[in-house]
């Protein structure tokens, strides 16, 4: 009678470590073909523009460097990938700094207003040049983030970039903070073309695009958003996304209002 109870309580416990084990082969294997797409979207994503220096270089070489009608046009185009290769470096090199935790975070209390102030303030030239307004709607006077004012000035630049890009000229954005629970709640709402349903769930991908001809176009990464998803999570926020295809799109992140819910975080 023990025996087989006793029996029965290990085949039912094995059965549990199968189950475990088996889960946890399935993510192994998505983990695994996550990482083997990154590398091919990286081989991918670098071999164009390289690709297109090595072409016009040779071109030039060849005799076109005498062509007065198309040597600077050529100059133009290697200038401009050339710089492409820059940004996808530098972006890549800012994503798996965060992902190796190599990225050193000088964690402070900092007021949220003045804060973000600054960030809008360093976008408004550009903003100027599509005749786009930049608003704040502020917390509460003196609400505090715990956060990295690097970090929050980078996630700033990278969506309100964005939020230009693909906002048509006289268009509008808001930045609006609110504090929620022990969360600051950071959103950039735009006038711009909006996404579609479908993609949300995984914009904040490595390279997803909705249109990678038209990001490419205007100078794109396809990093933007990972990183500061990164960002936010290495801070101990969140991120999201609303949208309504056509009228516009809202990104938002989330920064602690005190150290508590990092120490959480370390302590995982
Ligand atoms: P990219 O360098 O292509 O802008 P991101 O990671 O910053 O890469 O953004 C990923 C994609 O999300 C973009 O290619 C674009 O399709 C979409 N996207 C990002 N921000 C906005 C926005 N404010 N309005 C509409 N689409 C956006």
């Amino acid at each position: 009678g023990t025996l087989a109870k006793q029996l029965n309580e290990t085949g039912a416990k094995l059965e549990k470590v199968f189950d475990e084990l088996h889960r946890e082969h399935v993510e192994l294997e998505k983990v695994e073909r996550i990482r083997k797409d990154f590398v091919i979207n990286v081989s991918h994503e670098l071999r164009t523009p390289l690709a297109s220096i090595q072409g016009y270089t040779e071109t030039l070489l060849e005799g076109a460097i005498h062509d007065d009608q198309n040597n600077v046009r050529f100059l133009h185009i290697i200038r401009q990938n050339a710089e492409r290769l820059g940004r996808l470096t530098g972006d890549l090199l800012t994503l798996s700094r965060i992902e190796m935790k190599s990225q050193r975070f000088q964690f402070a209390s900092y007021y949220v207003n003045p804060l973000l102030k600054d960030c809008i303030e360093s976008l408004e030239p550009v903003a100027a040049k599509k005749r786009i307004s930049l608003h704040l709607v502020p917390a509460p006077d003196r609400t505090e983030a715990f956060c990295d004012s690097e970090a929050v000035h980078q996630m700033m630049s990278n969506l309100l970039d964005n939020a230009i890009k693909y906002t048509p000229e006289d268009g509008r954005i808001t930045v609006t903070a609110e504090c929620l629970n022990d969360f600051v709640r950071v959103g950039v709402s735009d006038t711009g073309i909006g996404i579609p349903h479908e993609d949300l769930p995984r914009l904040f991908e490595r390279f997803y695009r909705v249109d990678k001809a038209r990001s490419r176009e205007l100078g794109g990464t396809g990093l933007g958003l990972a990183i500061v998803k990164h960002l936010a999570r290495s801070q101990g926020g969140d991120v999201g996304v609303e949208s309504v295809l056509g009228q516009g799109t809202t990104f938002w992140f989330t920064l602690p209002t005190n150290d508590l819910g990092l120490s959480e975080q370390e302590a995982l």
